[in-house]
């Protein structure tokens, strides 16, 4: 099989995709029909325009983790041997097509790193993000287009980091320089038809050293478990980092590393679905319990429990892993700028360096 380092020209990548999705189901990122500043991924059509020079507004959490999924089917039948009894008869939903997430950042793939832990690493597994997951190669960019809000650097990753990918992709002058990371990306390489030239190869080197001298972000999280800790009464603290937060929960579904879902039972006559949809730990509802008590009542609250779930509890739980791929799209989407680097910094008494 030739799985040599290969190259798409720019406009050969939508016919090299063509191929690919005769095979696979790929997710491509686009921009939104009727809001152009929104881009997201989607299925890829044969002919699309593909937003490759920008970070994605929402990542592509939902190809694994959908915003809104049927986990299994359900009918009561009644039992012709016993009318006055009704059996249940449970359908599992169809089993993933395997999936090709095109044009991810690095920052993107450090999300489900993080989802993993949760979702897939035991010792309770989630069979439906497991098999979804399974069945998912990541075709990852080298990051060039780091803003203001961007911090991948400080908490572990950074524009280079191939941990997670499948295939890597340079992009040069000319087009698309990718290479295989793993035994899974092979029958893709071998759908791509031209060999990239030394001159290619060269070329997508400079570009991956020129990123790999980017350090993205500031952030100092030596030690931001403890300081959380110290940090948790102190309502002032709390007032003045998230005083403005409108409990929207914008923060949280453009985040690659949030999972928190809620379920219910939707039914008609006697056929029902049980599903799961994305919620928010910064709804008041999210938390409010049936006898009207709330452990979160106020937004500063449920506010540092984002902050301390990321930053404290989760890397107390899995092995020092920070729950943030600092990707910054909380920061650049809050309606009122808060700023979770500046919750994380000034936990730790230094001073907030961040615009
Ligand atoms: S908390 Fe913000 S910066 Fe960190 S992963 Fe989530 S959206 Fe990205
Ligand atoms: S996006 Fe901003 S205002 Fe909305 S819930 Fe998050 S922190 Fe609060």
């Amino acid at each position: 099989m030739d799985t040599a380092i290969k190259f798409i020209a720019f406009d050969q990548l939508n016919s090299a995709l063509d191929r690919i999705s005769e095979q696979l189901d790929v997710w491509v990122p686009v921009a939104s029909k009727d809001q152009k500043r929104v881009i997201q991924f989607a299925p890829y059509r044969p002919g699309m325009t593909l937003v490759l020079d920008h970070q994605t507004t929402l990542g592509p959490k939902q190809v694994v983790l959908p915003q809104v999924e049927a986990l299994f089917r359900f009918d009561y039948r009644k039992s012709a041997d016993e009318p006055s009894r009704q059996k249940v008869q449970l359908e599992d939903p169809h089993p993933p097509a395997p999936t090709l997430i095109f044009g991810a950042r690095p920052c993107d793939v450090k999300g489900f790193l993080v989802l993993d832990q949760v979702f897939s690493a035991g010792p309770f597994v989630d069979g439906i993000y497991a098999a979804r997951r399974e069945q998912t190669l990541f075709a990852t960019m080298v990051c060039g287009q780091q803003d203001s809000a961007c911090f991948c650097s400080s908490v572990g990753s950074g524009p280079t980091d191939r941990t997670g990918s499948d295939l890597w992709i340079t992009p040069i002058a000319a087009g698309y320089v990718v290479e295989a990371l793993s035994d899974r990306a092979h029958p893709v390489m071998a759908w791509l038809q031209e060999a990239a030239t030394e001159l290619h190869v060269a070329a997508a080197g400079k570009v991956q050293e020129e990123a790999a001298r980017q350090q993205v972000g500031n952030l100092a999280v030596d030690q931001c478990q403890q300081h959380f800790l110290q940090r948790f009464a102190d309502t002032n603290y709390w007032q003045e980092v998230a005083g403005q937060c409108l409990s929207c929960g914008i923060c949280t579904f453009v985040c690659p590393t949030c999972y928190c879902f809620s379920i219910t039972d939707e039914m008609k006559d006697k056929h029902g679905e049980r599903i799961r949809s994305w919620d928010s730990c910064m709804f008041f509802t999210y938390t409010l319990e049936a006898s009207g008590h709330n452990p979160r009542p106020s937004r500063l609250e449920r506010y540092r429990n984002r902050v301390g779930h990321k930053f404290s509890y989760f890397p107390e739980k899995y092995q020092g892993l920070i729950a943030c791929c600092g990707c910054g799209r909380c920061i650049r989407n809050c309606p009122v700028s808060i700023d979770i680097r500046k919750a994380v910094q000034n936990l730790q008494g230094q001073n907030h360096a961040c615009s």
